[in-house]
């Protein structure tokens, strides 16, 4: 079955290829069927990969999946959220979204921080049942930046239980254990048990 990706992202594709070919999906990346990138309107993950896959779905007629992800962080009642990618304004930029997570984290003792991974997948525009994934990985936010790995807020954010930030864990290793490696694992096999 083709499978329409609502991301652009070549390594989100190659990642959820190898886990959805056994299964006999083919995943196409929007930008190869001319969809452009959806509006992310919402205040929830859910809600903004919803809309993702509905639009790829709708544009070009086959099922869609979609994902949104970013870092919640407790003391600041889940921000940055669903504006993880944006925190500190346009142009998008990991350095100033983290300086901003350290500004906003001043004097704060509850450093607790998750992030969370949401992959949605539509059998079609009005399917009234989507299927719904959610990985949660938690950690948290120190005060100074340690690792070159990964991305975003990787660097801030430690894993306790390893003592390392998550830019200081194996790339393959973060895959395994991460918010989106979690929800990828709980989709497939979601929709093993559907076929
Ligand atoms: P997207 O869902 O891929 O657009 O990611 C949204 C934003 O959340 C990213 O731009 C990052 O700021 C943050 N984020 C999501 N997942 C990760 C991660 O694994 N490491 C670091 N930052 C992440």
């Amino acid at each position: 079955m083709r499978l329409v990706l609502a991301s652009n992202n070549a390594k989100k594709l190659g990642e959820l290829s190898a886990m959805l070919e056994p299964l006999g999906f083919e995943l196409v990346p929007q930008g190869a069927l001319g969809v452009p990138e959806a509006e992310e309107p919402h205040c929830t993950f859910v809600e903004n990969a919803l809309a993702k896959a509905r639009h790829a779905a709708k544009l070009t007629g086959l099922p869609a999946l979609a994902d949104d992800s970013g870092l919640c962080v407790s003391a600041l009642g889940g921000e940055p959220g669903v504006h993880s990618a944006r925190y500190a304004g346009e142009p998008k930029s990991d350095e100033r979204n983290n300086a901003r997570l350290l500004a906003e984290l001043a004097n704060q003792t509850d450093r607790r921080a998750h992030y969370v991974a949401l992959l949605v997948f539509v059998r079609h525009a009005d399917d009234p049942q989507p299927i719904i994934a959610e990985g949660e990985w938690h950690g948290q936010v120190i005060s100074e930046a340690r690792g070159s790995g990964g991305f975003g807020y990787d660097p801030l954010v430690l894993i306790p239980e390893l003592g390392l930030t998550v830019a200081e864990i194996e790339a393959d290793e973060k895959n395994r254990r991460s918010h989106r490696g979690q929800a990828m694992a709980k989709l497939v096999e979601k929709l093993r048990q559907l076929r």
